[in-house]
Parts: structure tokens; C-alpha cells; sequence
């Protein structure tokens, strides 16, 4: 899952960012409106933490351009008191939903969860294809209903793959949502990775779910 902070203060955007890379989301940081609408017309993120007092262009503005422009992605605004004005203006704009500085950490990482599963169908964080059960709140995987211990990277890897089951996920977009680093150079961390995920998904299994594309990526599904 790959966000974008923006935030101005350098304190809280580090606080934040710690935070976010420590439960393995990819965090891009902007300290200026202008920097965010650039990152955020480029780059594919999944969800979008806004501060309101900006620099330059504020969060409000920000929010109502990139709504504009189409770009739907879920935004969290951060206003700077619990100002009920701000957070009507917010959500006026295009924001999804907002939390009132200073906030605790847990706090912002529960409300992170609660809107990327919001677009979603199912609400439980649960998500299964065939036989296979990925558990995102409590970071948890079975096979037919056995535990299958992963590492913060095959359990962020196997989730991209099981958000996007049945469509094929390219190389590109795997590590522009499950990685920091630019993979130009050596794709094969990719594949490495997903040998990983297939030899405790997979093996011994009748029914591979991990399937490889010829020249695209990966695909997710029983087929
Ligand atoms: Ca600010």
C-alpha cells in the first residue's frame, strides 16, 4: 500500500512516516501543495494523509483539484485544532475523512485501515480467494484453515496479490505499492519474493494459485 504525507511540519510528517514504514506501507512525504499535486498526478497511491495549513496551496484546494482532475483516491485531512469548520470544508472538498491534531499514532493507523477497506465490499479485512485467507487487521494467513507464518514483505506482497486477484499485477505496480526502492535495475527481488510466497502458499497444495504471465507479472486466482 503506497501513501502520500503531506505535511509541511518536518516533526509530525517523521513521526508519521516512521510510523507508516514500520507497519510496511510505502510512504512518499511532500512538504508543499505544490510538490503533493505533482506526486499525487504521477505516482498511484492508495490513500492520501492531507494537512489543511499549507505552504503555498492549501490542503482544502489540493483536495478540491485533485477531485477534480478525477483522482479518487482516498484522502485523510489533518486539521490543525479539532476546528469543526475545517472539517466541514474538508469534507466538503472531497475528503474522506479527517482526525484533529494531535492525534495518536494508533488512532491515524486505524483510521488508515478503516478507508482503504471502505472501498471495498467486504468489511471484515478478510480477504479469501479459494481456499486461501488473508487476515489485515491481525496480519494473518491460512491455507484450507492452516496458519502459514510469512515475513512483513511475503504478507505485504501476498495482500497487493490478493487485492488484485484474477487481474494481472505487473512487476512495475508490485513495486510501486509493495517496495521503497526502485527496481529498474534488479527486478528479480520481485521474483525471488514471490518464490517465497509460492513454496508456503502453494506447495503441497493439488490447487496453485500463484501464476506467472509470460512477459507481464502475476496473476492471483484459481485459475
Ligand atoms: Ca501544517
Amino acid at each position: 500500500m503506497r501513501i502520500l504525507l503531506v505535511e509541511d511540519e518536518i516533526k509530525i510528517s517523521n513521526f508519521i512516516e516512521r510510523g507508516l514504514k514500520e507497519e510496511d506501507y510505502i510512504v512518499d512525504a511532500a512538504s508543499d501543495g505544490e510538490k503533493a499535486m505533482f506526486l499525487a498526478e504521477i505516482n498511484p497511491y492508495d490513500l492520501i494523509i492531507l494537512d489543511i495549513m499549507l505552504p503555498h496551496v492549501d490542503g482544502i484546494t489540493i483536495c478540491r483539484e485533485l477531485r477534480k482532475k478525477k483522482i479518487n483516491t482516498p484522502i485523510l485531512m489533518l486539521t490543525a485544532k479539532d476546528r469543526v469548520r475545517d472539517k466541514v470544508k474538508g469534507l466538503n472538498s472531497g475528503a474522506d475523512d479527517y482526525l484533529a491534531k494531535p492525534f495518536d499514532f494508533e488512532e491515524l493507523s486505524a483510521r488508515i485501515s478503516a478507508l482503504l477497506r471502505r472501498n471495498r465490499d467486504d468489511k471484515t479485512g478478510i480477504l479469501k480467494v479459494a481456499d486461501l485467507e488473508l487476515d489485515q487487521l491481525r496480519h494473518k494467513v491460512k491455507r484450507a484453515g492452516k496458519e502459514i507464518p510469512l515475513s512483513s514483505k511475503e504478507f505485504a506482497l501476498l495482500e497487493y496479490l490478493m487485492l488484485n486477484a484474477n487481474h494481472v499485477v505487473t512487476r512495475t505496480t508490485i513495486s510501486e505499492h509493495v517496495w521503497h526502492e526502485d527496481f529498474d535495475s534488479f527486478t528479480n527481488v520481485i521474483d525471488v519474493f514471490i518464490s517465497f510466497l509460492r513454496t508456503k502458499i502453494d506447495k503441497g497444495s493439488n490447487k496453485p494459485l500463484i501464476h506467472t504471465i509470460h512477459g507481464k507479472g502475476y496473476i492471483l486466482g484459481e485459475e
